[in-house]
């Protein structure tokens, strides 16, 4: 007998037909002897609707106090979902039972729609789960300190789920999906990618970092701190598939590299839109410039991600940097407004129309030439780098957002990532 965390993700629990095939699924795996806790997201479209009210009767910019009753109206959409779910394992006639993140308690910080989780209670799973029930926990929300429901950033309930799971010492944690598996790239863009059957901690890690929507990036940070053995899955198969089949199906993510990861140099390729590039024009290259723009960035709570500073002419530069394309009017203004009249800038530019593109790949810690390649193939293909960032394992690049999709299917075509890897 194992314990086993089951997440479905909305497209997954989107109607009730298909919230009843999840009853049907878990009730296999319970009647095959496991202790099962299942995380539900909200029914596809819920979350995305719930935020569309909130904008509609407050269209400005959002006052602090906003952002609680955002988590308090958000998190409603798990709450209706895992309660259905249980309604429908009683009527496959399993004894199930659906807590909310504060019941459980699932504790968090209190930065409200990203808050962080502390600590999980399993106390009363513990109890449920020896009485014979399924328990079934909302995903994507918890409580902070003072008793206030916070949730965990969209896509959280991946990260719900892999925390429930460490925090019970699961024997797995199964994310089923509306795809079966990590893929090279997303599917939905390049129709080649082909399904990993592993994939490394590492890369999964850096994938989800750099865009790949298909884990929350929190949740495979959890897994690795944790050591959670996690699964992507589809939730699409006949829900009465074999269960030993079920169990190898989809692709695991891994700890230790193996001999079939070592030999692709690069093992997928992300995307971002989300980000939006900032450039301050003709500040003084003195000692402390970074540390003005910068600061006063830090200071107002935005995060940057890629940041560059030309080489100076006639002791000026030019300073670029992304930030989040949500944050993107918010860091212009404040640049505009402070930082570049004290730093006697000439202008602030901006574009919000980039993307970032990645190759990931522990391969490339022994190989040379990746990033060279990837940028002979952008050359080939006409697109202009803008901006370029290197780790160990991954090399990203900024480039106009609308050559996103020719990127990504070009780079993985020239890394032959659409070739089933050689045995
Ligand atoms: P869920 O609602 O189940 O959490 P998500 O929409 O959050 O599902 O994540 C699954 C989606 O992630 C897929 O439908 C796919 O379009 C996207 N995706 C992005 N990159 C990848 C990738 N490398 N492999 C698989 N799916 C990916
Ligand atoms: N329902 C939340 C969202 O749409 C959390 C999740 O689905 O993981 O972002
Ligand atoms: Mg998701």
């Amino acid at each position: 007998m194992a314990l086993i965390v089951h997440k479905y993700g909305g497209t997954s629990m989107g109607s009730t037909e298909r919230i009843a095939n999840v009853a049907r699924r878990v009730a296999k795996w319970a009647r095959a002897g496991h202790q099962m806790v299942v995380v539900p997201s909200a029914m596809s479209g819920e979350t995305n609707r719930l935020l569309a009210l909130a904008k509609e009767l407050a269209p400005g910019k959002p006052a602090t106090p906003y952002y609680r009753e955002l988590d308090m109206l958000a998190s409603t959409g798990e709450q209706a979902s895992s309660a259905l779910l249980a309604i429908a394992l009683q009527a496959e006639g399993m004894e199930a039972v659906s807590y909310a993140g504060w019941q459980v308690p699932i504790k968090t910080s209190s930065a409200y729609t990203k808050a962080r989780i502390d600590s999980i209670d399993d106390q009363r799973v513990r109890a449920d789960l020896n009485a014979g029930k399924v328990v079934i926990i909302t995903g994507f929300q918890g409580v902070d300190e003072g008793g206030n429901i916070t949730t965990l950033g969209r896509g959280g309930s991946d990260t719900s789920a892999v925390a429930v799971a460490a925090a019970l010492k699961a024997d797995e944690c199964l994310i089923y999906t509306d795809v079966d598996g990590v893929y090279t790239t997303d599917p939905r863009i390049v129709p080649e990618a082909r399904r990993l059957q592993t994939v490394s901690f590492e890369e999964m890690l850096e994938m989800a970092s750099l865009g790949s929507k298909v884990l929350q990036i929190r949740s495979v940070e959890f897994a690795g701190k944790y050591k959670v053995p996690m699964r992507v899955l589809s939730s699409f198969t006949a829900w009465d598939i074999d269960i030993t089949e079920e169990a190898k199906s989809g692709t695991l993510i891994t700890f230790e590299e193996d001999d079939q990861m070592e030999q692709a140099v690069v093992s997928g390729i992300a995307f971002n839109r989300d980000e939006a590039k900032i450039s301050v024009l003709g500040v003084p290259d003195k000692p402390g410039i970074a540390f003005q723009i910068l600061g006063a960035v830090a200071e107002a709570n935005i995060e940057v991600d890629m940041i560059i500073q030309n080489v100076s002419k006639d002791g000026k530069t030019d300073f670029s940097f992304t930030v989040h394309r949500n944050e993107y009017v918010r860091t212009v203004d404040l640049l505009k407004e402070k930082v570049a009249p004290a730093l006697g800038a000439t202008d602030v530019l901006g574009d919000p129309k980039i993307c970032k593109v990645s190759i990931v790949g522990i391969g490339m810690r022994s190989h040379v030439g990746v990033a060279s390649k990837m940028f002979r193939v952008l050359s080939e293909e006409g697109i202009n780098i803008q901006m370029i960032s290197t780790s160990e394992i991954k090399t990203s690049v900024v480039i106009d957002e609308k050559y996103m999709e020719l990127a990504v299917r070009s780079l993985h075509r020239a890394f032959d990532l659409d070739q089933p890897i050689a045995a």
